[in-house]
């Protein structure tokens, strides 16, 4: 079956066909860097992730662009409040850089803790301050901005199909009051969008350039536009993000972008929907959220949340819950022994001709071409695990296929042998013991299935606790 993935531009599932065959162009948002990510934009990046590695495993060659943002990042999509980088900094006493730097790095253990590709480029925004005052500059010789209260401004006005991605109808949009967005007086029409600010907005704004418009700094749409045509060029392939891009930011980079070049800037919009907490939306600015950090304290693998992920569709809202995230792990758990007794049993990867192996593996294949359809493909991982007609080898060369999508590290499950009692499981099982002695029930369940994990069973006896090894 071809690669089919469901356009947000044209509301439908396409045929993906490639700019340039056997490559693909792929732009991701990434992460505003002013304090962890939530598990909620993991599970955007997640998706992002299992995108690319469909992509891989249908035979193309991914270069994969995601960017930092750095600054221009403001608390409302539409130019309103403060940059969030200079006000964590502000909050925290560090200096915006500081900050940056220190969530960027944060970001990155958990991008590889959840065994994330790394992109082929990740390009910060404070890095590419002149590509974008070059484009803003292509912009307003084709007199799409103007320049009011010592900011430039993009014109959406300029342009007859503004608001396409969103199929938004600017006619009642005008006039609608927004919300709890402060209105912004210098603005012609209320959807049009700052391209550059200057001190005119924050006198006290510590990262500032200068620019033909004055000392300041980017409006955050247009690094998205500026990093990507560095890096992939003026057209390309795919555009991704988390849904509540669409409406402003995707909206934004698409008019900027598309007005510089006079064509179609990308082909194929994707969009992943949002993991929903018991509150219903998480929120990084709201304060309170769920960090990877947290679930792992928790007594969770970061492939548990992985795993989570994967049982819903990218499309569809997915509700946290740690009930869910226990049967995740419990299920995952399960694959991880099934693997290790295939193992014991001297099971080896080998090529796949049978038919029958043959026909999971193209059952798997679809599944996943058929824009992602993760839940499907999981179906089909069990089928195999538990299919006796199939032999270990099969069955083990199967699952380390699926593994190259799925990304659940099945590669580094190892057989079960009497060896000496690992090092780390001997910590775990103090870390136990003191956080019984502290009565703390939960973190020594944690720890409990931590130790399960690495192949021993805590057996509690009345002298003190022991390790068994499993199986
Ligand atoms: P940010 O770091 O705030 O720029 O967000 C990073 C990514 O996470 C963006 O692509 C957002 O669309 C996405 N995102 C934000 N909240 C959620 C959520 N609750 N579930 C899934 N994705 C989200
Ligand atoms: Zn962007």
């Amino acid at each position: 079956m071809a690669l089919r993935l469901y356009n947000t531009m044209s509301r439908s599932i396409e045929e993906f066909i490639p700019i340039k065959a056997g490559k693909v162009g792929m732009y991701c948002c990434g992460p505003t860097v002013y304090n962890y990510a939530h598990i909620g934009n993991l599970r955007t990046f997640l998706f992002e992730d299992l995108l690319k590695r469909v992509l891989i495993a249908s035979g193309y060659e991914v270069t994969h662009v995601m960017n930092i943002t750095d600054v221009g990042h403001l608390s409302g999509d539409g130019d309103d409040g403060e940059d969030k980088l200079e006000k964590a900094a502000r909050e925290k006493k560090k200096s915006a850089w500081e900050i940056a730097e220190y969530y960027t790095e944060a970001f990155f253990r958990d991008f590889d803790d959840l065994r994330m590709i790394r992109p082929s480029t990740t390009c910060k925004a404070t890095d590419h301050i002149r590509q974008m005052i070059d484009l803003i500059l292509r912009l307003e010789e084709k007199g799409h901005t103007y320049q009011s209260g010592g900011n430039v401004y993009f014109a959406i006005d300029t342009i007859d199909d503004y608001g396409k991605l969103a199929r938004l109808e600017l006619d009642r949009l005008q006039t609608a009051v927004r919300e709890g967005v402060e209105e912004d007086e210098h603005k012609r029409n209320p959807r049009d969008f700052v391209l550059w600010f200057t001190r005119s907005k924050f006198g006290d704004q510590e990262m500032m350039w200068p620019s033909p418009w004055g000392r300041g700094f980017p409006g955050w749409h247009i690094e998205c536009s500026a990093m990507s045509m560095t890096y992939l060029g003026e057209r390309f392939d795919i555009h991704c993000g988390g849904i509540d891009a669409i409406p402003v930011h995707h909206t934004n980079e698409i008019a900027q972008s598309e007005a510089a070049t006079g064509a179609k800037w990308v082909n194929y919009w994707l969009h992943g929907e949002f993991l929903l907490d018991e509150t219903g939306k998480m929120s990084k600015s709201g304060g309170e959220f769920l960090t990877l950090s947290f679930l792992k304290e928790k007594g969770f693998d970061p492939m548990d949340y992985r795993y989570f992920t994967l049982g819903g569709h990218y499309r569809s809202q997915l509700r946290f819950s740690f009930e869910s995230l226990a049967a995740a792990k419990n299920a995952r758990g399960n694959i991880v022994k099934h693997i290790r007794g295939l193992l014991k049993a001297g099971a080896e990867e080998t090529g796949l001709s049978g038919e029958k192996a043959l026909g999971y593996r193209q059952a798997f294949l679809d599944a996943v071409r058929n824009d992602l359809n993760t839940p499907k493909a999981l179906s089909t991982l069990w089928a195999v695990v538990k299919d006796g007609g199939l032999t270990a080898d099969e069955q083990y060369s199967l699952l380390i296929f699926f593994d190259t999508v799925l990304g659940l590290g099945l590669d580094e499950v190892t057989a079960p042998e009497d060896r000496e009692v690992d090092p780390e499981a001997l910590r775990l099982l103090k870390e136990r013991n003191e956080a019984k002695a502290a009565r703390d029930w939960d973190r020594a369940d944690g720890l409990r299935s931590r130790l399960l994990e690495l192949g021993y069973v805590v057996k509690d006896l009345p002298g003190g606790s022991v390790l068994e090894e499993k199986m």
